[in-house]
């Protein structure tokens, strides 16, 4: 931990500026072999959190680098928590890499993929739902996935998580007493104020834990098949979604003959959006090659979009589409700008087995929003408003949420049955012990490792 750590913080490639980030002990030592303040104070003498201009050169024969700003922090009010510093020379590879290894050669060492957040994070800097939310941010490919990061990262999902834990200390202080002061009853007053809490942090994770499908929505994304007999337009439909003429449309049957895929946001969630071949019986080889790539997509999606052409009736094409599958499934009646030649049979089938019917004329535009509301129900997107509410989004949260919950409700039932009251209180212990787990107190290396090893070298 004491050892100190460079590297370059901003992309790699030629641009304006590039960052060289130093963290640990030995920061100013590096930094006064390798920057020379222009003017005649010292580094030091210009204090910290100040931007000061000048040389950076080579600590091993003073010949000048570049020309750039370096500013100083103070542990521990820095972003590891350590002293650190930051060093902006020009953006060039080679002038970069230089710069980088002075610092290296002037005693730091290599930063590891994700080490200065993971110090920040053991410094206390950042819990690690803050940590995990620093690498959503920089993954965010979605305005709302930026949103969740962004309020995630300023502590929405955190605090939430630590006022659930010191309403569940109190309660559990009120049960220590109690345990240590046999003689003080606690009382029925005391035993209901007891259990409304409980209750209470039972239900907030409860709400909590109802935010995971529209968080892992929206930062995982949810794969979604476009799929129908060719000619239904689904390449249309594709494009509709994504605002962008990607796919091709003619009214030649079959052109669509591999898997197209794009990340979308619609509705509120993020598809990852596959538009595939249609779905028939052919001879020509590519296309059915496509055919089978398709019917793959189709056995993995997590929503399927099928897209019928009510301007025919129905086909054995059509009919494969409304077989069972595990996946959420919604129709799109599509060309509703023609006649409608689907038999009330037609619809009442398609009825049946789908989530959702929504008539769209791809031509038009006519039902897209329906479309887009469509999916953003099935996430919950009216339910879970981004940037203001706390929301969990990795399995991790659902996992120790869940045990929480559980443990909360055992311990609830335990009190309302007069059972002793330490059994109550290790249920209690557990329940915070699975909060702060979701916090990041408590997890185990392995998990902390996983989680920072994601992250690029110099964040
Ligand atoms: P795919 O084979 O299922 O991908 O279908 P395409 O998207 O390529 O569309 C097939 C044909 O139907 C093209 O000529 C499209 O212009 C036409 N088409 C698609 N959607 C509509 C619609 O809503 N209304 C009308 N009138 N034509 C459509």
């Amino acid at each position: 931990m004491t050892n100190t750590i460079a590297a370059v913080s901003t992309p790699r490639g030629k641009g304006g500026i590039a960052v060289i980030r130093i963290s640990g002990e030995g920061t100013d030592r590096v930094l006064d072999r390798i920057f020379v303040p222009f003017g005649k104070k010292s580094l030091s003498e210009r204090g910290e959190r100040v931007a000061v201009y000048g040389k950076i050169i080579s600590p091993a024969d003073g010949a000048v680098l570049d020309c750039g700003i370096a500013t100083r922090y103070k542990s521990p009010a820095s972003y590891t928590g350590e002293d650190m510093a930051e060093l902006s020379c020009h953006g060039g590879v080679f002038v970069t890499r230089a710069v980088l290894a002075a610092a290296l050669e002037a005693g730091a060492r290599l930063a590891e993929a994700g080490e200065f957040t993971r110090r920040a994070f053991l410094n206390g800097k950042l819990t690690l739902t803050e940590a995990e939310a620093v690498g959503e941010l920089l993954d965010a490919d979605t305005e709302e996935r930026l949103r969740l990061a962004a309020s995630a990262v300023g502590g929405r999902l955190s605090d939430e998580i630590s006022d659930m834990t010191d309403r569940l200390t109190k309660v559990m202080s009120a049960l220590y007493a109690a345990i240590d002061y046999p003689e003080e009853d606690v009382g029925d007053e005391g035993e209901r104020e007891i259990g409304s809490v409980m209750r209470e942090v039972k239900a907030r994770a409860e709400r909590l834990l109802s935010t995971y499908r529209r968080g892992k929505a929206v930062t995982d994304g949810v794969k979604c098949v476009i799929c129908g007999r060719p000619n239904a337009g689904k390449s249309s439909l594709y494009n509709a979604i994504c605002g962008e003429n990607e796919a091709i449309v003619t009214d030649v049957a079959g052109t669509t003959r591999d898997v197209l895929k794009t990340r979308v946001s619609f509705g509120g969630v993020t598809l990852e959006l596959c538009d595939t071949a249609g779905l028939r019986d052919t001879s020509d080889t590519v296309e059915s090659i496509g055919v089978e790539r398709a019917e793959r997509e189709i056995g993995s999606a997590e929503l399927l979009i099928c897209v019928f052409d009510s301007s025919s009736p129905l086909t054995d094409g059509d009919r494969r589409l409304i077989s069972d599958s595990a996946a959420a499934r919604i129709a799109v009646v599509n060309k509703s700008d023609l006649d409608c030649r689907l038999t009330s049979e037609d619809e009442s089938l398609i009825g049946e087995k789908f989530d959702k019917i929504i008539r769209v004329s791809c031509e038009t535009g006519d039902g897209i929003d329906e479309l887009a509301a469509a999916v953003g129900e099935l996430y919950d997107s009216g339910k879970v408003e981004l940037g203001e509410d706390a929301v969990i989004w990795s399995v991790r949260h659902e996992a120790s949420l869940r045990r929480a919950v559980g443990l909360l409700e055992a311990a609830i039932v335990a009190l309302d049955a007069g059972e002793p009251i330490d059994a109550i209180c290790t249920l209690c212990e557990g329940a915070a012990a699975e909060l702060g787990e979701t916090d990041g107190r408590g997890v185990s290396e392995e998990i902390v490792s996983g989680i920072f090893s994601r992250f690029c070298v110099g964040k």
